[in-house]
Parts: structure tokens; C-alpha cells; sequence
């Protein structure tokens, strides 16, 4: 059966996040997010606006990064294009816009099939669709996580600009394994950033800063 997918763009960079911190990757970027983070750096891939969507395959591969078109693609396609571009045994990141919204069974599927270690950042806020080998990065933010999410997550990433932030999810953090849980400091923000340093230092949980941020690359 045809499995479709909106895909805003894919591109090879190191992850910048969490536990992978600067492994290479090939980064997978869905469209269609209805969270609204005010935050948002990826605000580009939010809307699925018709006009915008394209379905000439190919050009997904050399769109301009970081802009609002988006293209209807196949998953076996996409998941054999992805293979037949990538050196073997990296990364597969598949993120968004909020990749839970739509079926990525069969692209995730296909990729762990092709060798790769397939990572979801996700939000938490739909239900998640993977194999037991896939690495789910559970990012909570401006909605509410799906209480089964939080068991499921290989790792939560909270980002965070103040103390309420943390509060706001403290009794669910109660309830993780402290080496799952880091603490990303929102936009680079010093201030953000003072905090979690001192608050993975009492908690023993681990701080995930944006190298790709740093170092200036996707
Ligand atoms: S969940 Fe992610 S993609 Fe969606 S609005 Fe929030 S930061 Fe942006």
C-alpha cells in the first residue's frame, strides 16, 4: 500500500541535540505542525498550505533550506533516495514540523531495513508510531504530552527559558530515569542557559546546548 508523505526538506549536517550530539545525520524534515511554540525555529514548517506543495519528487533534494514549500512524496521512495545518498550506518533524524501528525510507519520501516539508527524528535502531543529499535526524543512544548509518551520516550529533552518551564513539568520528570532527561536552553538564551547548568547539576540530568548553533551550520 502507497504511503505518502509531506516532507519539507531532507539534509545531511550533524545533530546538533541530545544524546547524538554531534553524530553525522541525515535529517528528515516533515511538514504540518498544529503545537504553535512561540519559539518555534522551524516555523517554516508549520503550515501545509496547498499552494505551497509540490509533487515533482526529485526537486526535494535540492529545495532551498528553511523555506515554506513542501513536497508530497512517497516513503519507499523517499527511505531508498535517502539510502542511495547516505554513507552507511549514520543517523536518520526524522523531524519536523511535528512528525507524529502524519504515518511514518513504513519510512521508518524502510530506513532501520536500509541499517540506519532512525531518531523521531517529537513533541508528544500524537501518538507514536515506531519499532522497538527506533530512538524517540521526546521534546515536550506548548501542548500537553500524551501521558503514554513519556514511557515510551528514549530520552526527553525540555527545553527550557525559565523556571517555569521546569515546573511546569516537574511531577512527569519525577518519574524518569535522571539519565534519560536533558535540559536544552531555548534560542542560545544566556540566561536559559546559566539555569540548566545549575539545574543538571543538582538533578545529575544532562545539558544538550545547539552545537549546530554555535558552529553555524544547519
Ligand atoms: S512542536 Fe516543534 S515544530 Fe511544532 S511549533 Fe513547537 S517547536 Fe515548532
Amino acid at each position: 500500500m502507497m504511503s505518502k508523505l509531506l516532507v519539507n526538506e531532507v539534509f545531511w549536517s550533524l545533530q546538533g541535540e541530545g544524546f547524538f550530539s554531534g553524530r553525522p545525520a541525515v535529517f528528515i524534515r516533515l511538514q504540518g505542525c498544529s503545537v504553535g511554540c512561540h519559539y518555534c525555529d522551524t516555523k517554516y514548517a508549520q503550515k501545509c498550505s496547498p499552494q505551497e506543495k509540490y509533487t515533482q519528487s526529485q526537486a526535494l533534494f535540492h529545495k532551498k533550506p528553511g523555506t515554506s514549500s513542501y513536497f508530497e512524496v512517497e516513503s519507499t521512495w523517499l527511505a531508498e533516495e535517502v539510502y542511495k545518498r547516505t554513507k552507511p550506518n549514520i543517523l536518520a533524524v526524522i523531524t519536523g514540523g511535528e512528525p507524529c501528525s502524519q504515518n511514518i510507519a513504513t519510512l521508518i520501516k524502510r530506513l532501520e531495513h536500509f541499517g540506519f539508527q532512525v531518531q523521531i524528535e517529537t513533541s508528544g502531543t500524537e501518538i507514536i508510531c515506531c519499532s522497538k529499535k527506533t530512538w524517540i526524543t521526546l521534546s515536550p512544548k506548548a501542548k500537553p504530552v500524551l501521558a503514554e509518551n513519556w514511557q515510551k520516550a528514549s530520552e526527553i529533552k525540555l527545553p527550557v527559558l525559565s523556571e517555569e518551564d521546569l515546573s511546569r513539568y516537574e511531577s512527569s520528570l519525577s518519574q524518569i530515569p535522571q539519565e534519560k532527561i536533558c535540559l536544552q536552553p531555548v534560542s542560545c538564551d544566556p540566561k536559559a542557559t546559566a539555569l540548566c547548568v545549575k539545574v543538571c547539576q543538582q538533578k545529575n540530568w544532562r545539558l544538550s546546548v545547539q552545537i549546530h548553533k554555535y558552529i553555524g551550520i544547519l
